[in-house]
């Protein structure tokens, strides 16, 4: 194994597949993809390359993606060109609020689609929109919105074996492009596991219209995974967990683009580095098998805030960017914590518990609680194991550090 691993020409098949509730439906697309082509060989575990060929290995990937402004209005190009849909019979999944306008805007260039108006994005909404759509005979399922728009299809394009085109309209998480439909139901918020989108979308001038927080968010979301791959090696170090070096080379990556960004979110460059990014951290989970790249002690205590102190929660980029610093002040690399805290800072992004309405106290109690929200994921909240008194003295003095260098913030406005 090692041997094939050393020649620069190996490649892995990759294709797609979706499947449907009634077995197994695929979209194969096969192509070669060497591996020096994304920078960095692929390192396995000893544990990987005993239990695992890589040649048996595949990785879905989009077979496309369309980040500029104006991307929408060629969707029905986009498709044909893709051998999607060449006669324009597609199911489209919208909202009732800003999904009409879209609708309004783009029914002329899409006659032959069927518009689905979905206004509760829960499981039961999901479950009824796939039998919506049962029965269209659409070559293709295309989700406008946001991330709760674009779950809700994905989890009924899977139902019935078809292939989802993602279009977000705002880019406040990484969930555009994961394997993840995240749904509400009775027994709470739960995911699941479904095909990553065939296609991605992004129109900046779409993403133009959603609430600038709703787009600094996702720089929080995105910045996290330096604090989530730094988990995921101590792990490995730790416990010996696998890890896949091209996943954390990836989510990485797309951290760093924007770490030190001067750019603003008004600017296209600034936005389509942030499109670019929270699309390959989805490509990143999907490589992982997990969402192990993006989702550390970060991740962990943002699941905490929301369990303990349920309607009060910030968006979630926002909440995981203050746990991305916390996380990597307590691992004792006090220079990258401060390097995030000042991106954070620099888009108006909040940095300490109290701007988005919780006190020391409250974020101390969720730090401890973190652990708890994510059984079996080993991060540096699990290794130091820290007692609540530690916690807020640490808390106390990441705080004090984080204020310094801080003074001139725009106050967060909540919405
Ligand atoms: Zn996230």
């Amino acid at each position: 194994m090692n041997q094939h691993l050393s020649s620069a020409t190996e490649f892995l098949v990759r294709r797609m597949e979706v499947y449907s509730s009634e077995g197994v439906r695929r979209h194969v697309v096969h192509r070669p993809v060497f591996l020096d082509q994304v920078g960095q060989r692929q390192r396995f575990s000893r544990d990987s390359v005993e239990s695992v060929s890589a040649l048996t290995q595949m990785v879905r990937l989009p077979i496309n993606i369309e980040i500029r402004a104006g991307a929408l209005n060629e969707l029905s190009s986009i498709l044909a060109s893709q051998g999607l849909s060449t006669s324009g019979n597609i199911g489209v999944v919208v909202s009732p609020g800003s999904g009409k306008a879209i609708s309004q805007r783009l029914a002329p260039m899409l006659p032959n689609a069927r518009w689905h108006i979905v206004t509760d994005c829960t499981l039961d909404s999901a479950v009824q929109l796939a039998e919506q759509m049962r029965f269209g005979h659409y070559d293709v399922v295309v989700g406008i919105g946001g991330g709760k728009i674009v779950d809700t299809a994905k989890y009924a394009a899977a139902q019935i074996g078809l292939p989802l085109v993602a279009v977000p309209t705002n880019l406040a998480h990484d969930g555009i492009c994961s394997p993840v439909s995240i749904l509400d139901s009775d027994a709470g918020r739960s995911s699941y596991s479904v095909p990553i989108p065939i296609i991605v979308i992004i129109d900046l001038d779409v993403i133009r219209q959603s609430p600038s927080r709703f787009i600094a968010a996702g720089i929080g979301d995105t910045v996290s995974n330096i604090s989530a791959v730094a988990d995921w090696d101590l792990s490995h170090q730790e416990t010996e967990e696998p890890i896949n070096r091209l996943s954390i080379t990836i989510a990485h990556t797309a951290a760093q683009s924007l770490l030190h960004h001067p750019g603003t979110i008004q600017g296209n460059s600034l936005l389509t580095i942030l499109a670019e990014s929270l699309v390959v951290s989805g490509i990143a989970m999907n490589i992982a098998g997990s969402s192990r790249p993006c989702s550390g002690g970060c991740h962990e205590i943002s699941h905490a805030l929301d369990v303990l102190f349920p309607g009060r929660n910030a968006l979630h980029g926002e909440q995981v960017g203050i746990g991305a610093a916390f996380a990597t002040y307590l691992r004792g690399d006090s220079e990258m914590a401060g390097r995030i805290a000042e991106c954070l800072s620099r888009h108006s992004l909040p940095i300490t518990a109290a701007e988005i309405g919780f006190s020391d106290e409250e974020f101390a109690q969720a730090v401890l609680f973190a652990p708890q929200t994510r059984p079996g994921r080993y991060t540096i909240l699990e290794h130091l194991d820290l007692g609540l008194d530690t916690i807020r003295d640490a808390y106390a003095d990441y705080v004090k550090a984080a204020s310094s260098m801080n003074k001139n913030r725009v106050e967060l406005v909540k919405i």
